[in-house]
């Protein structure tokens, strides 16, 4: 069986450039579709070139800010991106905080899946490889290894966890068909073979995917089929990502302003029996150990710490966009106006104060890094699903009819310019100034763009419904200490009463 194989790290040349991620990714096209064709360069394919080109802009823009996004690598002395670092001291930490604000500001969070999100993963899970290598004593080795990798040849990764949507009220296993949720099909002395489906990988413009168990397995043998964590590259053979419409129109940035800038693609990714070399594999068939991966190396804090790092380029920008509708139309005296300002500053200043938590708090792990504090991490995870929706609603309930009551770019070059000057004018605006505003806003919140955006915010990280139980199993003792001092209260009230009446 052949496969993709990767470039020998001695090729690396650490941090890259724009024109190094284009290049690779013409070289090695992920095997994507796309409305019924196979991509064949996503570099210029109408659906997502205006992401990938944002991708490859993100990869410059930290040779532009080098102080901030990078760092000397360890192995390697090459300048490499910090989002690979494993923290040891509180300095690090926020260093890291700060290289991820650089591209989170670029996007303004709505390209949730700039690379440090995996890159924060995949450091994760290099940190707590004795976890992994608890399993397998290679499977440490092959984390630590691969996170080198990745690092030194600053990759770019796609990931999936979850299995296809069919019948959610039986497990994986009990499924019509058994091989519908990607599964071991064969394993041999040189690796593993996968075939099925998994659900959702966001960023598939990308080099490689990190296919990782969710974290809802049951501890059950036949479930250990589904239960493996390992990396290949985009074009491995076998592997295909069928891609969901696209949300750029392919329209300039004047007419949709994040659509064609920030689409970076969700795709179903099919595996036909995909082969998998052992050395690529970080968990295999150990259910518990799957469902424990995430939490036990750090990985998941980690990625939340880029989360809410975005959470608040996303909640900064909401309030400057609201700032601006208001002021262009002269709402500012209005009461309502207010009360939805403050509302946005607040989810805002919440997000850096959760932020700001995480790291004062942040403590050595078992694994000796620096570790975020979890506990404001995870609040901030379960609230800003919440949040968000009710921002775009603001956006909406500001903008009002001048969301619809919008011309196009062409109709401002068009016979009706004069009309348009006119009648599109705003109190403290041109009506050519206006325009392109009301467009942000619309593509912020009423466009394919923005209602994706939604839901992304909603479901990217989990089920919030299931999210929450999660907290609520995982904060046990806090919540079970609050309990008890209500407790107390409550007898000493009692007390009192039936000591008085005794009395
Ligand atoms: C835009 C977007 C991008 C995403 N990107 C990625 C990605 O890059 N990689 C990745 O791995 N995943 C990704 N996801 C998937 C994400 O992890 C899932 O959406 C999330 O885990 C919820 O799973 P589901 O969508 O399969 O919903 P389902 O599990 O099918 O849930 C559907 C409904 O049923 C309810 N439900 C189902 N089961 C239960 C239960 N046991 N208890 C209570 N209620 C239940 C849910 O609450 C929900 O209302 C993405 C999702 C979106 C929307």
């Amino acid at each position: 069986m052949t496969h993709a194989s990767r470039p020998h790290t001695a090729d690396a040349t650490g941090a890259r450039r724009g024109h190094q991620v284009l290049q690779r990714l013409r070289e090695n096209p992920p095997n994507l579709w796309y409305n019924g064709e196979q991509v064949k360069d996503v570099t210029t394919h109408a659906a997502l070139h205006g992401g990938v080109h944002t991708l490859a802009a993100l990869y410059d823009l930290q040779w532009r800010e080098p102080d901030a996004t990078l760092f000397t690598s360890p192995s390697s002395g090459r300048k490499v991106a910090r989002s690979f670092m494993i923290p040891k001291t509180h300095g690090e930490l926020h260093s890291i905080t700060v290289a991820m604000k650089v591209w989170e500001d670029y996007t303004h969070g709505m390209m949730g899946r700039v690379p440090d999100y995996i890159n924060r993963a995949m450091s994760g899970y290099a940190a707590g490889a004795a976890f992994l290598s608890e399993g397998d004593p290679r499977f440490g080795q092959n984390a630590i290894r691969y996170h080198e990798y990745l690092r030194e040849n600053d990759l770019c990764l796609t990931h999936t966890l979850i299995p296809p949507q069919a019948n959610r009220a039986v497990s994986l296993a009990k499924q019509a068909d058994p091989y519908l949720a990607a599964r071991v099909k064969e394993e041999t002395g040189a690796g593993i073979v996968i075939r099925g489906c998994r659900m959702l990988a966001t960023l598939p413009i990308s080099d490689e995917i990190m296919v990782f168990p969710s974290t809802v397995l049951k501890a059950v043998e036949e479930d250990a089929p589904y239960a493996f964590g390992f990396s290949i590259p985009n074009n491995t053979h076998g592997l295909r990502f069928i891609c969901r419409e696209s949300v750029d129109y392919g329209r300039s940035h004047f007419d949709h302003p994040l659509g064609s800038r920030f689409e970076e693609m969700d795709a179903v990714v099919i595996f036909d029996d995909v082969f998998v070399p052992w050395e690529n594999v970080l968990l295999y068939r150990d259910v518990a150990r799957c469902n424990q991966a995430y939490s036990r190396t750090g990985a998941v804090v980690h990625m939340t710490h880029q989360v809410v790092v975005k959470n608040i380029a996303k909640a900064e920008f909401m309030l400057g966009l609201a700032h601006l509708l208001v002021d262009s139309i002269g709402a500012e005296g209005f009461q309502h106006i207010h009360e939805k300002l403050a509302e946005l500053w607040v989810n805002m200043e919440t997000m850096k104060a959760f932020l700001r938590a995480a790291e004062a708090d942040a403590a050595i792990d078992e694994w000796g890094v620096m570790r975020p504090a979890w506990n404001p991490l995870d609040a901030a995870r379960n609230l800003f699903p919440r949040l968000y929706p009710r921002m775009v609603e603001i956006i909406q309930q500001i903008g009002a009819s001048g969301l619809v009551a919008m011309p196009m770019e062409r109709d401002l070059k068009g016979p009706l310019a004069a009309d348009i000057k006119r009648y599109y004018q705003a109190a403290r605006a041109e009506a050519f100034d206006r325009i392109p505003l009301f467009r942000l806003a619309w593509d912020a919140s009423l466009s394919a763009f923005a209602s994706r955006q939604v839901l992304y915010e909603r479901f990217f990280f989990g089920d919030p419904v299931r999210m929450a139980g999660a907290l609520v199993a995982g904060h046990q003792s806090q919540i079970q200490e609050q309990a008890e001092r209500v407790r107390e209260f409550v007898r000493e009230g009692r007390d009192e009463a039936f000591a008085a009446a005794a009395g």
